[in-house]
């Protein structure tokens, strides 16, 4: 059993929820989530494991030094999981200075705040600390039709989120390769599921197939992303912490490539299935103007993570998708104050 200690920066969001929710039922880990609770993040997210003892919740900023200092102190680590980031491209385009700041200047609080903890440690928990760093495939830049992102793919951000999360890899490889602070770096593809903010692709387009409202598709809807169940990125995070190798970057993906049109037509089919209308979905598809550099396309090649650490998702896309309309379906509870209040689903990332 697994049983560590572990920090989880970004636990009240939509991945860190969902590694939180897996470290406090499956793994038996005693986990401090670090969340300043940005728009995205929400306690309501935790709600399945909040009464467990073995979670503690403490909200604060991750460019806050002193509090970061105390958090490792305190609460003694055997290892920190960082998913806490501005995260969402459109955003970005907006307002950068906030990506620059939670993900670029934060990332390097946390490694400073790490670095020190961790060379106090006694030698054995010092050899088996690990700093592992949440990452995504958009450092990599874009694919043509052909080829896939390796771990050896030179990196090409265009995006400003993308330029910020590539800034905090470089970043984490370089307290590694510097102060050999023992670091693990993943590159994930696109994440759906449960608890997913609504301004993202699959839960806008469910809260508009419900309320019939327009379904927005950017430029021609051809665009390419790799898409994998929350839960099996929570798995292949658990995986590389116990398995992986210090100093190694991993890519997390499940072979699931669709255009951005094919989402939208399978959550459409998948609602008329299980909330029927007076029309069929797909009739309410609209083309809008693109995402200003907009990346053509993304996919993940997994083989390093399945050959060295034995990695398989346990869904492919088409039952993944189901489960995450059939929750949205069933938990208004989670999504409803956010889509009357912070987020409605305008358009965002214009430029
Ligand atoms: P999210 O936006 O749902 O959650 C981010 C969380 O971080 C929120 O709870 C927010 O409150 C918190 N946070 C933001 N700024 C903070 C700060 N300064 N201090 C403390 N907490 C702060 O994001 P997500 O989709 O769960 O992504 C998590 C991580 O995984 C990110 O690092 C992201 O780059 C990476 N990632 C995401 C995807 C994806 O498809 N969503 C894919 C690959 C990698």
């Amino acid at each position: 059993m697994y049983k560590k200690r572990c920090i989880v920066t970004g636990g009240a969001g939509f991945i860190g929820s969902a590694l939180v929710r897996l470290l406090i039922k499956e793994a038996e880990a005693e986990v401090l989530v670090v969340d300043k609770l940005t728009y995205a993040g929400n306690l309501e997210s935790l709600k399945e494991v909040d009464s467990n003892p073995r979670l503690k919740i403490l909200l604060a900023d991750i460019c806050d030094q002193e509090a970061m200092d105390k958090a490792f102190a305190e609460f003694s680590p055997d290892t920190i999981f960082h998913l806490a980031a501005e995260s969402h491209v459109d955003r970005s385009i907006d307002g950068p200075g906030e990506f620059v700041q939670t993900n670029i200047v934060g990332t390097a609080t946390l490694l400073q705040a790490a670095l020190k903890y961790w060379k106090a440690l006694p030698d054995n928990r010092k050899n088996a600390f690990r700093f592992q760093h949440i990452s995504t495939d958009e450092v990599y830049g874009t694919l043509g039709e052909e080829g896939l992102f390796k771990e050896t793919t030179p990196y090409s951000p265009h995006s400003p989120y993308s330029a910020s999360k590539a800034s905090s890899d470089h970043l984490v490889r370089a307290w590694h390769d510097t102060y050999g602070l023992p670091t693990l770096i993943t590159n994930c593809s696109n994440n759906y599921g449960p608890y997913h903010f609504p301004e993202k692709l699959i839960p806008l387009i469910i809260m508009n197939c419900l309320e019939m409202k327009s379904l927005p598709v950017y430029g021609k809807g051809d665009n390419i992303r790799d898409w994998l169940y929350v839960d099996d990125h929570a798995r292949a995070l658990l995986l590389v912490n116990d398995k992986g190798q210090p100093g190694e970057t991993y890519n997390v993906g499940g072979r699931n490539e669709r255009t951005n049109l094919e989402v939208v037509r399978t959550v459409c089919r998948i609602m008329d299935e299980l909330s029927p209308a007076d029309k069929k979905r797909e009739e309410l598809i609209t083309f809008v103007a693109d995402r200003p550099g907009h990346d053509q396309r993304y996919a993940i090649d997994p083989t390093k993570l399945e050959i060295e650490l034995g990695y398989k998702p346990l869904e492919n896309f088409d039952t993944g998708i189901r489960k995450t309309v059939k929750w949205y379906l069933d938990n208004e509870w989670w999504w409803g104050p956010i889509h009357r209040g912070k987020y409605a689903g305008e358009r965002l990332g214009k430029g």
